[in-house]
């Protein structure tokens, strides 16, 4: 089942897995104190996405506000990196304590992870995050993520919690993002424009719909705005992921936008052709892994490479490289990301999980390249 309509976020058939980011305007009042009565109801939202079944992953700015405030900081904390990096490290404390009470008090486990740009880009670093938010959903837990902003320089940051919440989605496999902002959706001009309609579903990301966005950002709490959504919505729908825009100034925002169908929500593009181009697009194919008639049967049915089936290891790589899976007679059969190293896969070929403690010295990850990050040819 495919997700066609923004109503369809909320049945958990069609979108097992969501983001849901929530920015620095939602969480944090003028006066530099958490919106606490918006936020146990966005609390209770989440509880009940999770008790239809579907697994959550927040992403939460406001770490920079919360700690502004605590600190006095002027420009809200970003009038400097110096100031944004220690306002950060102020609010990330409280911000922390906040979704852990929240969530608590719903009987659910908060998770914190503060990730840099480089965490998400570098294969191997994407494989432990992603690793980590899979163990934690796994576990019960709901994942909370922000940027790491205390430590991230310009360079290397993000900046908007937009662009991570999309990339987040990547990494921990969601199918959906919801990016809860301060209006209905995008509309087809400037929304205090007479006239101006709000575009409830795009098919594709065009100049036409770049037009629309305009960058102007209301609160001037948080960095995102119109342009960084859409480079989200860019993201996601490269990466095969739905993402929403919906309004979070109403109480029970997911609700209202998911029972009334307000908002605008980007459909994907295909999700195997998106991670074909994502695992093909900018990688060299740095290995061979070449495995039995067994294992080919299992990976066409979707299943993880496992080691039992690995019959020889071709080339150098490293884990998070790009290698290819072929059969005995050569024929190219899937690519992925191999979860070890060429030494390690070489060291593991043939051996069950309850060996290969032995061989590798720590304790085995789940597949030699996990399906999620594979694709088949
Ligand atoms: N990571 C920033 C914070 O927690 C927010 C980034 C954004 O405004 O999107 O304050």
């Amino acid at each position: 089942m495919s997700i066609a309509t923004l109503t369809d976020l909320a049945d958990k058939a069609a979108c097992p897995r969501v983001v849901v980011k929530i920015g620095s305007a939602l969480l944090v009042g003028a006066d530099g104190q958490p919106r606490r009565a918006w936020l146990s109801e966005m609390a209770g939202e989440i509880a009940a996405m999770r008790a239809r079944g579907q697994q959550v992953v927040v992403v939460s700015s406001g770490a920079i506000a919360l700690g502004a405030a605590k600190l006095g900081l002027e420009k809200g904390g970003r009038g400097s990196l110096p100031d944004a990096q220690a306002a950060a490290s102020v609010g990330q404390i409280a911000l922390a304590g906040l979704w852990s009470d929240l969530l608590g008090a719903h009987g659910l486990t908060a998770a914190q992870l503060l990730l840099t740009l480089e965490d998400l880009e570098d294969r191997r670093r994407y494989l432990n995050a992603s690793s980590t938010i899979a163990r934690l959903l796994d576990a019960g837990a709901v994942p909370v993520v922000n940027e790491n902003d205390s430590v991230a320089t310009e360079e290397i940051r993000f900046g908007d919690n937009d662009r991570l919440a999309a990339r987040v989605a990547q990494a921990a496999g969601a199918d959906a993002v919801l990016l809860l902002s301060d209006i209905d959706g995008l509309y087809d001009r400037h929304p205090s424009e007479d006239g101006a309609q709000r575009v409830p579903v795009v098919q594709g990301i065009d100049q036409r719909i770049r037009a629309m966005a305009s960058s102007a950002s209301s609160s001037g709490m948080g960095s995102g705005g119109m342009v960084s959504k859409l480079q989200a919505a860019e993201i996601a729908e490269r990466a095969g992921i739905a993402l929403a825009i919906i309004n979070g100034t109403y109480e029970r925002p997911i609700a209202r936008a998911l029972v009334e169908g307000t908002g605008t929500i980007f459909l994907p593009k295909r999700r195997d052709g998106a991670r074909k181009a994502w695992l093909g697009g900018r990688m060299r194919l740095k290995g061979t892994l070449v495995v039995d008639a067994g294992c080919v049967a299992a990976l066409r049915k979707g299943n993880s490479l496992l080691a039992a089936g690995v019959l020889s290891v071709e080339g150098k790589f490293s884990r998070g490289d790009a290698v290819s899976v072929c059969a005995e007679d050569g024929t190219p059969v899937a690519n992925g990301l191999a979860e070890y190293d060429a030494a390690e896969c070489t060291a593991l070929c043939g051996t069950r999980r309850e060996e290969q403690e032995a061989v590798l010295g720590y304790a085995p990850r789940p597949a030699v390249i996990h399906r999620d990050h594979m694709v088949l040819l």
